[in-house]
């Protein structure tokens, strides 16, 4: 199994009343694949957290997609390998979607220096 997994807002009816409507309002599309930030494991409903969404979403909402991870693109969302650019404690941290450390700066460091060690990263697909 590969992770990130992906998975399909197939189940908009599936779960408790409301909670595909709200999924709607949260931006996910029927028929999308989105890639999966976090699971929540719960004792009567477990919840994702996707990548470029906000809230969490009842895991029955969601097909797993095992097979359309984009090896072909790997530096997209999809792909899993995004170049992710954080405001920390006065620093900027560069981490990649899939999780791999891509260096630190201060708010006054161009981007431009996250990006090649991000190019390398998704070139050998180093893994954390
Ligand atoms: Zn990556």
């Amino acid at each position: 199994m590969k992770f990130p997994l992906s998975v399909r807002f197939a189940h908009p009816g599936h779960g408790w009343p409301g909670q595909g409507e709200r999924a709607k309002e949260h931006g996910l599309a029927e028929g999308e694949v989105y890639v999966i930030r976090s699971l929540e494991v719960g004792r009567s409903s477990s919840s994702f957290k996707l990548a470029g969404v906000d809230g969490e979403f009842n895991t029955v909402l969601f097909d797993a997609v095992y097979d359309e991870m984009d090896d072909e693109f790997p530096a997209t969302v999809r792909g899993g390998h995004a170049l992710v650019v954080e405001f920390g404690d006065e620093e900027l941290i560069a981490t990649c979607l899939c999780g791999v450390p891509l260096g630190t700066g201060t708010p006054l460091t161009s981007l431009d220096e996250f990006a090649l060690p991000w190019e390398r990263h998704v070139i050998t697909r180093s893994q954390p």
